[in-house]
């Protein structure tokens, strides 16, 4: 009797603990696949869900349908428009050692016996983005899908063809593509271009992503594909599907596809991967054909402690494919979720803990105050880790960062060390680090600290705080603004420290002779540094107005000012209704730009810069910059995703005109669905005409 109420009791228990998984696991997709922004850390939600699997291999009766263990992703909740996916786009099984890879293996044996070891494997990076799907229809690209819950994506072709490096059309290198073919990959972004923008939201107050993975994923989902286009993605292939049968992670659910090997012009995922490059298609580098287990393990070895460190792309592992594609169909799918013939090596995750000793401060160009994490030098993946970004002080406050806490620290390739979260649990009881304020005033000049509502960031307002003067200055005469060739960080550096200039105006008055007093400048390059910054002195508005680091005015705002108000002046003297009212000009930047205007410090600047003779108008015709400087551009037709506004507020934003008539005058013609006599005229003419993703490459900056 006891002894049946124990195991009732246990299995209640377990039943709860498996309700609870589950319900954990849900949220964490939830927050992972949909919101693409997770609360919890990857290999958190990897131990979880391994001891659910675990708990229902061991009782059966506890899995349920919906268990996260059955299902692949979760399901599109965003408005963009639905896609059912041919074939389902699956997910992997893990392995955390090369033990359990050896187990992988064991079970593949069990099941074709030796076949395995006369056709090996294909080792491959396991890159840490979002799952696509490519519908390439005579070997054009017609059609582009979220994973999603792996029947059933989101359509995201607008955003995709924005996307650089998927090609519009195969190349016609190699075997000739089926009529209609998937192309499955990882939709990415470089680590270098995910800092960059990362503190570039910072600088502006714009909200921070978590890690390139969510960055990427979250871009993808875009409603608007300009937003997309301004995100630096990237595409790596690494499956085919065709319609009856999939090759890779996507397999088939069938056994048996007897069409297929007619049909696929390659037998091995080896010739798969080659012929995708052949086609054009970004493959991953770092691949290898493996014969024996060991030289898988090997391999791993090699990618996890010496490859990975040297990579621009988040991965998470790597994954080993049995090379045949025909073992690969033989062997198929597990539980509607995992393909047989495919596993996800994992890596130990790039984390180490040690001690945040202080939270130093850092002053940007625009005066911003951003907060950095000073630690207690660690390791992690070979490299010693001693600052990590924290961004900005909301960030700081949400994860409740103390100084002298026991922090969390991942770093992964390039990528500037992040702090995930502080262990609470390790501060000692009763001694708890006081929690971290942020500052009130500045901590190099001293003067209060701004902070507009909407914006996370709080800045300095002091134009000529010396914090912020370097940063101000390098930007200044970098190549976006007035382009002063041979002024580079170093020798702004040297000037500042021999008291030579002390904000942007005192460059102007350089002479040749101050610069040879200074080391490494010789008579010539004196003379030439004074000539550059005399032929700078004629730069359009625009560019001043950008060198000037108004917050939020980047180079396009800059441009759209400066055109409308035609000089410094009637802009310093406008009032916040007459600059939001032009065209591209939000109510955040016009703020700025007035109160940047009525600040004493920037009137100063003002002045020194006039009396140094610096241009202060933007010529009036032709004057745009932008990619379509001097461009007529007609639009027709509906086109797929932009509404006619936004077109054409991309191409009067890159410099070009949109008339409403194609003429002999057309730069070239925009053309959508149902695209009438404008675009007959265009062909009579012979005018160039283009779709719309190709109106988001020549119009979007490339990122
Ligand atoms: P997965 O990421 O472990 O593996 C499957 C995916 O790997 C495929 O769908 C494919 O997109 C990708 N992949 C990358 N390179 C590949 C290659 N060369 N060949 C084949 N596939 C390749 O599985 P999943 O189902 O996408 O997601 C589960 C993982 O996501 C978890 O292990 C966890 O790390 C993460 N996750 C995290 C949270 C969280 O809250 N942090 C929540 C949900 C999921």
């Amino acid at each position: 009797m006891a002894s049946s109420k124990q195991s009732q009791d246990s299995h209640a228990a377990r039943a709860a603990r498996a309700a609870e998984l589950r319900r954990q696991l849900d949220q964490a997709s939830y927050e992972y696949y949909v919101l693409d922004r997770p609360t919890l850390a990857d290999n958190a939600y990897d131990a979880l869900f391994r001891e659910l699997q675990e708990l229902e291999a061991a009782h059966a009766e506890l899995r349920t349908p919906d268990s996260p263990t059955q299902r692949v992703g979760a399901p599109p909740q965003s408005q963009l428009p639905k896609h059912s996916h041919l074939v389902p786009m699956l997910s992997l099984g893990n392995a955390f050692t090369d033990d359990e890879v050896a187990a992988w293996n064991e079970r593949i044996e069990r099941l074709t016996g030796d076949a395995v070891h006369r056709t090996g494997y294909t080792a491959e990076l396991k890159i840490d983005g979002a799952a696509v799907s490519l519908t390439y229809r005579d070997g054009v690209f017609v059609t582009g899908a979220t994973r999603g819950n792996g029947s059933i994506g989101e359509d995201v072709t607008p955003n995709l063809r924005t996307i650089r490096d998927i090609p519009l059309r195969l190349r016609s290198h190699g075997p000739t593509p089926p009529p209609v073919i998937e192309v499955r990959g990882e939709v990415y972004m470089p680590f270098d271009r995910f800092e960059k923008m990362n503190q570039a939201r910072a600088a502006s107050g714009d909200p921070v992503f978590a890690n390139p993975r969510n960055a990427a994923a979250g871009a993808l989902r875009q409603l608007d594909p300009a937003i997309t286009a301004r995100r630096p993605l990237r595409f790596f292939g690494y499956a085919v599907a065709i319609g009856d049968a999939a090759l890779d992670h996507g397999a088939s659910t069938r056994k048996h596809a007897p069409a297929k090997r007619t049909r696929l012009p390659f037998d091995t995922q080896w010739d798969l991967l080659e012929t995708l490059a052949g086609w054009g298609i970004p493959v991953a580098p770092h691949r290898a054909r493996c014969h024996t287990l060991a030289e898988v393990a090997s391999w791993a070895h090699e990618v996890e402690h010496r490859i990975r460190p040297t990579l621009n792309f988040a991965i998470d592992g790597g994954v080993i494919k049995v090379d045949s594609l025909a073992l690969q169909e033989e062997l198929g799918v597990v539980g509607g979720r995992e393909p047989r013939w495919a596993i996800a090596r994992k890596f130990a995750p790039d984390i180490a803990v040690t001690r945040l000793l202080a939270i130093g401060v850092n002053v940007g160009r625009t005066g911003a105050l951003n907060p950095y994490a000073i630690l207690e030098p660690v390791e992690i993946g070979g490299t010693t880790v001693k600052l990590a970004t924290l961004h900005n002080f909301d960030l700081v406050a949400e994860k409740d960062l103390r100084a002298g806490d026991w922090v969390q620290v991942k770093r992964a390739g390039e990528v500037i060390p992040q702090i995930i979260a502080p262990l609470p649990d390790r501060r000692e009881k009763g001694h708890e680090p006081p929690v971290t304020v942020a500052p009130t005033r500045c901590p190099v000049c001293g003067t209060p600290v701004e902070r507009d509502e909407e914006e996370v960031a709080i800045y300095c307002p002091n134009v000529a705080c010396a914090g912020r003067r370097l940063e101000a200055m390098v930007h200044f005469v970098s190549r976006g603004a007035m382009d002063i060739r041979g002024l580079s960080y170093a020798r702004i550096e040297q000037m500042v420290a021999a008291d030579l200039i002390e904000d942007v105006a005192d460059i102007f008055s350089l002479t040749a002779a101050q610069l040879e007093e200074l080391d490494r400048f010789a008579e010539k390059s004196a003379a030439n540094l004074v000539a550059a910054i005399a032929e700078s002195r004629s730069r359009p508005l625009s560019r001043l107005l950008f060198g000037l680091g108004i917050r939020h005015v980047g180079s396009t705002a800059a441009q759209l000012l400066a055109r409308h108000f035609g000089s410094l002046d009637a802009l310093a003297d406008a009032p916040e209704e007459e600059i939001v009212a032009v065209r591209g000009i939000g109510a955040i930047i016009a703020r700025a730009v007035v109160a940047f205007f009525a600040g004493r410090s920037a009137k100063a600047l003002i002045s020194k810069l006039r009396r140094a003779k610096v241009n202060f108008t933007e010529p009036r015709s032709g004057s745009a910059s932008g990619a379509l400087k001097g461009l007529t551009v007609v639009i027709t037709g509906t086109l797929p995703s932009l509404s006619r506004e936004r077109a054409t507020e991309l191409i009067e934003q890159a410099g070009g005109r949109v008339t409403s008539s194609v003429s002999k005058a057309t730069s070239f013609l925009v053309a959508g669905t149902e695209a009438g006599s404008k675009l007959e005229k265009a062909r009579s003419l012979g005018t160039d005409i283009i779709d719309e993703a190709e109106l988001l490459r020549r119009t979007v900056p490339n990122p």
